[in-house]
């Protein structure tokens, strides 16, 4: 008896002529996340199978496929040739010592000599005669043993489902150049996006020697999480320093924070466009603090002249993005302390409700353009 892992696919199957695509892509990813690990992946109807596993990483292996997207369910299974002792023997080994169950039978392999219902009845059947412990309940069983049939004469005996990430496979819906702080938001927001299929690209700004180096390095390793969810991800750190002092010197203080956001804006719709990605991801969530009150995202957006924005978060309370940000794996480095680039020259009262034209006026008052092409020229980039 072999043991198998079945991947259930989710959405994919709705995706009509372009399914082949979308398998592609996902077939793909799956052997990125188990890259390092020894087994094979089978593709048959509907599923993968992976195979030729070792049985110890059966833990490791159904742990990074729960950061592949697209994938709807998983499965350990045994899988035995097609014949009412090997299956029975199967049954036995998955099923429960005691408690209640039922069978439940799949036939792809419609040749087989009996049908699903007369499969689950006789191994349901045997099970109960060998087992006194064990009770039949068909309405709510404490236990369902799974028999499937495939049509190239194997059969896979399971009795578990494990929830997948869900989501679309990370490729399939283009790149996008998500914002990254070392805050709690914005890779919630990376991940958001990503489940949808999109391919992520990192822009960092930082403020060294403001900031110090591990406020960098913290960065980089919420990349590295939501890289295993994007098939690994592209850095991009870029120093803003020079655009503060400038600011700090030349403009009025409270408008620091609107005017750093539309040169982190202006710098990261260029960027993407270099890196062909097709729009820009924040984690802005609305009326958040001081720089996310509409007008805030007003003026901050209307720098942008190609792009689209996406503000995956825009509608989510804190607490909701923690939980988010927990599941993910990114909260416990989320919330070590750090300097943000914005807390550097943080104004006392930052305005809230900024217009384009008062903003306008304090920009005038810098050389926007060479600043930009200066920071363009701090640009750092890791592959994580
Ligand atoms: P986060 O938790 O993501 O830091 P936040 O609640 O602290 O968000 P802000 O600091 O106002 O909110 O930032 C709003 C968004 O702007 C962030 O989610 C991120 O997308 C982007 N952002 C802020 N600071 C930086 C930075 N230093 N580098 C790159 N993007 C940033
Ligand atoms: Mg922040």
């Amino acid at each position: 008896m072999e043991k198998v892992i079945i991947i259930r696919y989710s959405e994919i199957h709705l995706k009509g002529k372009n399914r082949g695509y979308f398998e592609r892509v996902f077939g793909i990813n799956l052997e990125k996340s188990l890259k390092g690990i020894r087994h094979e992946i089978h593709r048959g109807s509907g599923r993968y199978l992976i195979e030729n596993f070792d049985e110890a990483q059966s833990e490791l292996i159904l742990q990074k496929l729960s950061k592949v997207f697209g994938v709807h369910s998983m499965s350990i299974a045994l899988k035995v040739p097609t014949d009412m002792d090997s299956i029975f023997c199967a049954a036995k080994t998955v099923g429960p010592m005691n408690g209640t169950f039922k069978v439940e039978t799949h036939r792809a392999d419609k040749s087989f000599k009996l049908n699903s219902m007369e499969i689950s009845a006789e191994i349901g059947g045997r099970l109960l005669s060998e087992n006194h412990n064990l009770k039949v309940d068909v309405h709510s069983p404490q236990h369902t043993i799974q028999i499937d049939l495939r049509e190239d004469g194997s059969t896979l005996v399971f009795n578990e489902f494990f929830k997948g990430a869900g989501g679309m496979p990370v490729g399939t819906a283009g790149k996008g150049l998500l914002l990254i702080s070392g805050g709690i938001d914005s890779p919630v927001a990376g991940h958001m996006i990503a489940k949808r299929g999109m391919n992520i690209e990192c822009v960092h700004f930082h403020s060294y020697p403001y900031t110090n180096l591990q406020a960098r390095d913290k960065v980089i390793e919420l990349a590295k999480v939501l890289s295993q969810y994007s098939c690994g991800t592209k850095l991009h750190i870029v120093s803003v320093t020079h655009i503060q002092e400038e600011i700090h010197k030349k403009c009025n203080g409270d408008y620091m924070v609107t005017i750093l956001r539309r040169f982190m804006m202006r710098i990261a719709e260029r960027l993407a466009i270099k890196t062909g990605a097709q729009c820009i991801i924040t984690g802005e969530s609305l009326g958040q603090v001081a720089s996310q009150t509409i007008e805030g995202i007003t003026t901050s957006n209307d720098v942008i002249g190609k792009l689209p924005v996406l503000r995956p978060l825009c509608g989510f309370d804190k607490d909701e993005i923690i939980e988010r940000s927990r599941a993910m794996g990114a909260f416990e480095i989320s919330i070590q302390p750090y300097e943000d680039c914005c807390t550097v020259f943080l104004p006392k009262h930052p305005v809230i409700r900024p217009t384009v034209q008062d903003v306008l006026n304090e920009e005038a008052k810098l050389d926007v353009e060479s600043l930009i092409e200066e920071a363009f020229k701090s640009i750092e980039t890791y592959n994580l």
